[in-house]
């Protein structure tokens, strides 16, 4: 039998779950339904990050990453105080370890003033006065940053979309997608067919595939880069109140390693950002062939590679040498040892690569006329989940509208 819905989301990550629930709250009396391929919720980027909620320090000005930062920070405060999610704004430091980080501080200062935050500049005695055991010259205090569980948050969403009217059906992968006149042909691996009236796609990791079944023409890729995280062992659980960031190198993309305290008290160090050889592979040796196959097809992915080559190799070679890993999380916390370093589970980011070798920064929504794609949404779209449903919301509100 063919199933029928209003709306169909595909993925159970936190984009997916936050717009399955706006969808739902808006549009109260229509069918939706969200598929999820694993068999549990936020199984991929959602469940594998660094529980940050950023404040927006970094983002270039006007973006939609700027502004669904900011917005999403206020937002996940408050959906995490209505549902008694545990989190707190404890405030991170982005640290200066040398002469050349300290000039670099200044435009970083700037940039956060610029999006709305009120940062402090502290020398080098007001930092070891507020955190003894971190070493720097100067660094840039931002207050309103903070720390969640984001499967927490992802599970409360769908509880909420449930208790609102919506399904969600787990085992259920998207093999084939058809668009006709008035409607989307969805087929599943576990040979469902499903109807729905307009289709939206969160796939993260496979949101270019999905785009691409779709039939829309991408000159983009997602290439998966892996973060490896360290936990601290336990007797180091205070050794920082702030999260500890580096100055970031404007030539590289990525925030660097960084000292996290978790929500459950526990502090990791990482990502890194190592080139992973399979988009859903958690493991060092993992390598998927059809990922492996169509990243070396693509132009943009050679390009990237020519460009970034140094600093790609270096994180490489600190993934592999816990000894290197250990000497970068010694530049602000010289006390920490080897032993200190226990293992813990490693994040894969969807980086939407264009094919000019550029990584994609900024929110990414391609549309057909009965589909959206939201096909990137790197850091800090767990922060941003619910600025980004409410955005795709509108976004379809307007185009059924003008229908
Ligand atoms: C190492 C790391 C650290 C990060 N740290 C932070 C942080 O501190 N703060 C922050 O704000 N952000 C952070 N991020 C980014 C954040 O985690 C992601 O931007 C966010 O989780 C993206 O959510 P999503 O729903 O788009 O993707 P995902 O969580 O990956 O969800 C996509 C879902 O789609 C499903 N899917 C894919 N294809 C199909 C298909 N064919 N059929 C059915 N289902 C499908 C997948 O199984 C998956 O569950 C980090 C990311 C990583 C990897």
């Amino acid at each position: 039998m063919l199933a029928k819905y209003d709306f169909i989301v595909i993925g159970g990550g936190i984009v997916g779950l936050s717009t399955a629930m706006q969808l739902q709250s808006f549009y109260k009396k229509k069918k939706i339904l969200l598929l999820e391929k694993e068999k549990k919720l936020a199984s991929h980027q959602t469940g594998h990050n660094s529980g940050v909620i950023h404040a927006g320090v970094y983002y270039e000005p006007g973006s939609l990453k700027a502004k669904f930062c900011k917005l999403g920070l206020e937002q996940t405060v408050e959906f995490c105080t209505k549902h008694q999610i545990p989190f707190e704004q404890c405030g991170k430091l982005i640290v200066a370890t040398n002469q050349k980080e300290v000039a670099r501080m200044q435009d970083l200062f700037d940039r956060c003033k610029t999006n709305g935050l009120n940062p402090a500049i502290l020398d080098q005695k007001e930092l070891k006065s507020i955190e003894p055991n971190v070493t720097g010259l100067a660094a840039i205090k931002v207050t309103e940053t903070g720390i969640v569980d984001y499967i927490s948050m992802a599970n409360k969403m769908a509880k909420e979309f449930i208790s609102n009217g919506g399904e969600i059906k787990l085992n259920s992968e998207i093999i084939n997608l058809k668009e006709e006149q008035d409607y989307v042909q969805i087929q599943t691996r576990n040979k469902n067919n499903i109807k729905a009236e307009f289709l939206i796609a969160c796939a993260g990791l496979q949101s270019d595939r999905l785009a691409k079944l779709m039939g829309l023409k991408i000159d983009f890729q997602i290439i998966p880069f892996r973060g490896d995280y360290y936990k601290l062992n336990k007797r180091h659980n205070a050794i920082v109140k702030h999260l500890i960031y580096p100055i970031p190198d404007p030539a590289y993309p990525f925030l660097g390693v960084h000292l996290t305290k978790m929500i459950d008290g526990s502090v990791t160090v990482g990502p890194n950002a190592v080139l992973n050889l399979s988009r859903e592979g958690y493991s060092k040796i993992n390598f998927n062939l059809k990922d492996l196959k169509q990243m070396c097809s693509f132009s943009g992915f050679w390009k990237l590679i020519l460009r970034s080559w140094k600093p790609g190799l270096s994180e490489i070679y600190s993934s592999l040498n816990k000894n290197s890993y250990l000497k970068i999380c010694q530049k602000y916390c010289p006390s920490l040892e080897l032993s200190d370093l226990e293992p813990y589970r490693p994040g894969v980011r969807a980086q939407a690569v264009s094919k000019n070798g550029k990584l994609i920064h900024d929110f990414l929504v391609e549309e057909t006329k009965r589909s959206l794609h939201v096909c990137n949404a790197p850091s800090p779209a767990a922060t941003s989940s619910l600025p980004i449903g409410k955005y795709i919301v509108e976004l379809v509100d307007k185009k059924l509208g003008r229908e």
